[in-house]
Order: structure tokens, then sequence, then C-alpha cells
């Protein structure tokens, strides 16, 4: 153990002897040797007298006297142990998080704040958390989790794995906070690139239920498409509504921050990644670790936001998704929707009439000539098709020739009865049903 206690405080002798020169070292373990032998350093956890020990194996170290050994001294080992890959930054914020609660503590008869190695001493835990909570009989496991640089370490994948396992076993509840952030977001695309241990270091929160129903519903309410379809997510496996938190801790001097994202992990498979339901957003530590039923760990107002924002976005991406499938099929099927069929007809069929027109003014369409061959059935089917175009182009300057359009169709119906070439007839038709 590194620390004992000695004029009614408590000393750490790492830190101790780091104050003195190398040269000095050796002397000052010696004096503090002796002190120790006279019974002036105890255990801060029984009172029992504790001796120094300089052995090579295990550096410098307080030991109880062979035999009377206390739980809580074992359990602090342990703890000191886990805690040895942490940065120094960790004892730091575990501090400001533990005072936090403890000031909760004090006015809040339900609630009971505790480090884990304390509070689990007697029970001989293989790891402890750093704090442990209990609030009206529901407990939790506080822990922070540094150096997360180092994170894609196979070891500390396995190590965190364990630790939410062992402390699931034992009916705690698991929060973890992780130091700084590495983390590696692409909004445009929604995706969090996650190291593997960081999938196992999220948390699923009252909070985040209440978004996999906000999900739910949207959802439900447009059922025919798919979300993360929708929102540009190019999922690797088929994605369960499970919203989950990761809790990063930022810390400078003696203020820390909290922020929270939301997202939903993708396969678990290298590169490990994720869809992002919010951007992320900041805490202060009174709002992030305010206990009521549990423990906040978010900030209402601000989800409700997220929530807001997501819809718009889902909304309005739905729109852009759905008019890019429409044009999609139409490249496919060449798909032309009926009313642009009959627009596209329509303009076809002015230009014709319009190069007809043309070819008549140059050329002096002769309405007499026509008619007269009409009359008498020797009207041929190019002859036919003029004369319709003529009279559905000039109807009204008929009467310059005395003519009138029934005229035309009483003798095209008379035409009808003699003439039997085909293409003449449909012409006919035509003129017959100006
Ligand atoms: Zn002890």
């Amino acid at each position: 153990m590194d620390i004992a206690k000695y004029e009614g405080k408590q000393m750490n002798i790492i830190s101790e002897i780091s104050k003195y020169s190398d040269a000095m070292k050796e002397s000052i373990i010696d004096k503090l040797r002796k002190i120790a032998e006279k019974g002036a350093m105890t255990c801060p956890f029984c009172d029992e007298k504790l001796i120094l020990r300089a052995g090579d194996i295990r550096g410098v170290h307080f030991a109880h006297i062979r035999g009377k050994t206390c739980l809580e001294s074992s359990a602090y080992d342990t703890y000191s142990n886990q805690v040895k890959r942490e940065s120094q930054k960790h004892s730091v914020i575990k501090e400001l998080i533990y005072d936090e609660l403890k000031t909760q503590e004090k006015i809040k008869p339900d609630l009971k704040v505790e480090y884990g190695y304390k509070e689990k001493a007697k029970e001989n835990w293989k790891y402890y958390p750093d704090i442990y909570l209990n609030k009206n009989g529901k407990e939790y496991a506080v822990s922070i989790v540094t150096n997360v640089y180092k994170i894609g370490d196979e070891n500390v994948v396995k190590v965190i794995e364990k630790r939410n396992k062992y402390f699931t076993n034992k009916g705690l509840e698991i929060v973890w906070f992780i130091e700084d952030r590495e983390l590696a977001d692409d909004l445009s695309n929604r995706v969090i690139h996650l190291w593997e241990a960081e999938r196992n270091l999220t948390v699923k929160t009252n909070a985040d239920t209440q978004w996999d129903q906000f999900l739910l519903n949207l959802i439900m309410n447009y059922s025919a498409y798919d979300l993360f379809e929708v929102l540009n997510y190019h999922k690797r496996s088929s994605l369960s509504i499970d919203v989950r938190s990761l809790y990063y801790v930022h810390s400078v001097g003696e203020e820390i921050t909290f922020s929270v994202y939301r997202l939903i992990l993708d396969e678990a498979k290298a590169p490990f990644r994720a869809f992002a339901v919010n951007e992320g957003y900041k805490m202060n530590i009174s709002k992030a670790l305010l206990i009521q039923d549990a423990i906040q760990l978010s900030d209402h107002e601000h989800d409700s936001k997220d929530k807001e924002l997501f819809r718009n976005k889902f909304i309005s991406n739905l729109k852009d998704f759905e008019l890019k499938r429409q044009q999609e099929e139409d490249k496919e099927t060449k798909y032309v929707p009926y009313q642009d069929y009959i627009n596209i007809q329509r303009e076809q069929a002015t230009e014709q009439i319009k190069n007809e027109v043309e070819y008549w003014v140059s050329n002096d369409f002769d309405v007499v000539e026509h008619k007269y061959k009409l009359e008498r059935f020797t009207i041929n089917s190019g002859e036919a098709k003029n004369l319709f175009f003529f009279l559905k182009r000039y109807r009204n300057d008929l009467n310059d020739y005395g003519f009138n359009v029934l005229m035309f169709k009483k003798l095209a119906r008379q035409a009808l009865g003699a003439i039997s070439e085909a293409p003449t007839r449909e012409w006919l038709v035509e003129i017959d049903e100006l």
C-alpha cells in the first residue's frame, strides 16, 4: 500500500520521497522506516500499525505487520493496480466528481456516495468502480477512463469488457466517463468512428430510452422509408433502434465539463463505427451529475431541441430522397408521367401542322381543285391529308370561296362510301370529324 496515516494526515510514500533528490532518497527512506517502526504510521482504514518496506520487487510501500492485513487495504491495493494505466488527470477528475456527488449526498437522505474500493472492500471484489453510488437501493458503478488514445490496445478492450460484465453481474448500473476526446465524427455522413473499447464505454440512460421511443415513433409514421438511408448513413449491418450515449469529460484545472454523444452502434467489427443520433453537446458538472431517480447525465432542453432538429432533418431529407428515387425510377423504366406524354404528343402534332401549312402557302394550295376531286372520289391520300390540314387551319377563310366545313364533312362521308384505299380513308375520316 502506498498510503499511511501520519501525524493526523495521509501520507503517500511515492509522492513523499519524490520530493527529494536521488542522493537523498536512501536516507529519507531509512528515517521514515524508523518512524514507522516506532508505531507512528498507521493504516488509514483499520488504524493498525504499518511498517515501511523498501524491497526490490514491490518498491517502497507500507504493510501491516505479518498476518494483520485488513480487507480495506487489500481492496485499496487491488484498486491501485487497476488504475495504474490511467493518466495523472484520472484522480483529479475522480475527486471533482466525488466532491460534487458528496455535496448532493448531504441534502438527499436516500443517496449514498463512496469510493468503490471502500464500499465493497468487505466483499473482496475483483474490480472496483472509481465511485460507488446508491440511490434508494439502486446501485451505480461510476468509472473514469483516461489515456483514451491508447484505447486501441487490445488489453484495454478486454479489461473494460471484464469490468462491465463484473459490475453488471453484481447488479450495478454502469457509467463511464472518458477523459478528453478522441472523437472522430463525420456529421455529413452521420457517422462516428470509434475505437473498439469505446463501444464498451457506451452507456444506456433514461434519456437514451426516450430517444428510442422518439425514433420508433418516427419510423412508424414513415414506415415506407429506411430512417438511416434517408439520413444518408451508410450502414453496414441491420441496425436496431438502441440509442446509447458516450460521455467525455474535459478537465482544465479545477473545472470539468461533460459532453454527451448519442449514437446507435453499427456492426461489431473493425473499423468500428456508429450512427450519430446527435451532434453532441456540453454540460456543466452540476447538471451532468444531478441525481434525481438516477444520474441525470443529460440536458433535457438540449435533447428536446436535438429531437426537433432530427425530425426536421429527416423530413427535409425525405423530400430530396423521394425526388432522387423518382428520378432513378424514371431512368430505369424510361417512365414518362401520362400528362407529360400527352403534352409531348400535342407539341409534335402542332409542329407537324405548322410544317404542313407552310407547305401549302408556298405551293399555292388549290382548295377548289381538291373539292372537285373529293366530289368525284378521285382524291388520293396525300391530297386528302393536305385538304384536312387546310380545312383545319383556314376554316374561317372558306367563306371567301363560298364554302364551309360542313360541306366538306358531307363530301368526305360520301367519298368514304366509294373509296376503298385505306390511307385515303383515314384522312377522310379526319375531315369528317372536323
Ligand atoms: Zn488496515
